[in-house]
């Protein structure tokens, strides 16, 4: 995909990581796995929720032109006649193994790909979409699809919720859910699944302020990766070329991670149009047309959808936040995420088993979970406790010692420095709390202080 792949991080190495840390697993591993279905283990679905809620927050909690919706995941069979994907994706397919692009083999004239002269695979009559039955009987009237995209969702709801929320334009639907696409070629970890999620915004727009919007979300969606922690040098904007534009979209852009593997589709943009509203009007008869009590005009609304994917935003994530140091003789692989991504945000680590302590640590972390997830870990040295959570992105550990169960004090370390600082138990959840939000570690609370190099634990 391109010649300038990052060198530190490889996808076995983020593969392999999730694998043991308990991040990732393969689907039904037990039996073997299935191809391309992934599941989030204890840390996974922890990161992974921190990313929707991240999402959530920035698009829906702090704004007053979004607003949410849940819709579900089986829908109306005539929302995808509508929507083009009946059509679409129903013809004899093959798909470049080189550069994923797909064609329709009936159009093919030799047996390569026409753009790189790849390989191709074998042509199948397909639909994209995941075909199944409502109700008790297999017959082609109780056909229902399990949906390639959250989007078809907000389009057909669009009228209830100018209804019963009473919003003017502009302004959006949110919402984030499960998509299921038959892709033809899959890999790259959960790059490319068959089942995802998606964090989809469709923003409803006057027509000739299409342009501006466009371009407001742009930059708005770019700059939550850039907040997320994610290195702006890892992001780009492609912009689609005329021929990539895809049958609805009057201008599109990818936003683009750096992957291991190569720049790749992190999220698209699309200016779509009065494309999806027209044709959900004239499939349900219904109207969808848009009153503007300003001007006393009635139109159909154009349409901005930043599309994401929830499982490229965690893979990215953890790809840009994977980072190797010397550590002795060993290495240390740590994530530096984002504290709000980071699925432990702290780990209560008691020096030693021995009883007075271990009943000191436990009293801090039963205090502390109920603000985060906080782990408790005794077991092994503390410096290996310190590793341990480096490598999965923990941005401090509280140890408790001895000295603690008289001074009752307790020493923060910060996970990329490995800087302490030690403070009264008291102010604890306090000055975590400030850490977290991102103030300087060496910013001390009355009666803290900096914990001298000699006398840290690893
Ligand atoms: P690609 O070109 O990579 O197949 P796409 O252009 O078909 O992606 P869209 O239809 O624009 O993808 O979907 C919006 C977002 O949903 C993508 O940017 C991506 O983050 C996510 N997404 C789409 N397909 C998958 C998939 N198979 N696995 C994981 N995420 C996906």
């Amino acid at each position: 995909m391109t010649e300038e792949t990052p060198t530190k991080v490889n996808m076995e190495k983020i593969v392999s990581l999730c694998q043991r840390r308990g991040f990732i697993f393969p689907s039904s591993e037990i039996y073997g796995g299935l191809s391309s279905c992934w599941d989030y283990g204890p840390l996974g679905v922890e990161l992974k929720r921190n990313v929707k809620e991240t999402w959530w927050r920035a698009v829906v909690q702090e704004r007053d032109d979004v607003i949410g919706l849940d819709a579900s995941i089986l829908m109306h069979p005539r929302t995808w006649a509508a929507s083009g994907h009946l059509e679409g994706f129903a013809d004899p397919l093959v798909e470049c193994k080189g550069c994923h692009l797909r064609w329709r083999s009936d159009e093919l004239e030799g047996d390569r790909c026409p753009s790189c002269g790849g390989e191709l695979t074998e042509p199948r009559l397909f639909n994209l979409m995941f075909k199944t039955f409502m109700g008790p009987v297999e017959e082609e009237a109780s056909v229902v699809y399990l949906r390639p995209e959250t989007a078809q969702g907000m389009f057909v709801n669009f009228q209830n919720v100018v209804n019963t929320t009473r919003k003017r334009l502009p302004f959006g639907i949110a919402q984030i859910g499960k998509a299921f696409r038959n892709e033809i070629t899959t890999g790259n970890f959960i790059f490319r699944s068959r089942e995802f999620e998606q964090m989809e915004i469709e923003f409803f727009v006057k027509p000739g302020s299409d342009e501006e919007w466009f371009n407001y979300w742009l930059e708005e969606r770019l700059n939550w990766y850039v907040k997320l922690g994610i290195k702006k040098e890892n992001l780009r904007l492609r912009e689609h070329t005329k021929e990539e534009l895809a049958h609805y979209a009057r201008k599109c852009f990818d936003i683009d991670y750096l992957f291991p593997m190569g720049w790749s589709e992190l999220e698209g943009i699309a200016n779509r149009g009065d494309f999806d509203l027209v044709q959900h009007a004239k499939y349900s008869g219904k109207s969808m047309d848009y009153f503007d009590d300003e001007t006393k005009e009635h139109f159909i609304p154009y349409i901005i959808e930043p599309s994401a994917g929830v499982d490229r935003s965690v893979l990215a994530c953890l790809c840009d936040a994977y980072d190797e140091e010397p550590d002795k003789d060993e290495i240390r692989v740590l994530l530096h995420l984002h504290p709000n991504l980071a699925p432990i945000k702290v780990a209560v680590l008691p020096l030693s088993r021995r009883e007075p302590l271990v009943k000191a640590a436990k009293e801090i972390y039963a205090d502390l979970r109920q603000h985060w997830m906080i782990s408790y870990d005794d077991a092994q040295s503390i410096g290996r406790r310190y590793r341990r959570q480096d490598e999965i992105g923990t941005p401090f550990c509280v140890t408790v010692d001895f000295q603690s169960l008289e001074d009752n004090q307790v020493t923060i370390r910060e996970r990329d420095s490995m800087n302490q600082i030690r403070i009264p138990a008291a102010v604890l959840k306090d000055t975590l709390q400030a850490k977290l939000e991102g103030e300087d570690l060496f910013v001390l609370p009355p009666g803290g202080q900096i914990w001298l190099e000699e006398k840290k634990g690893a």
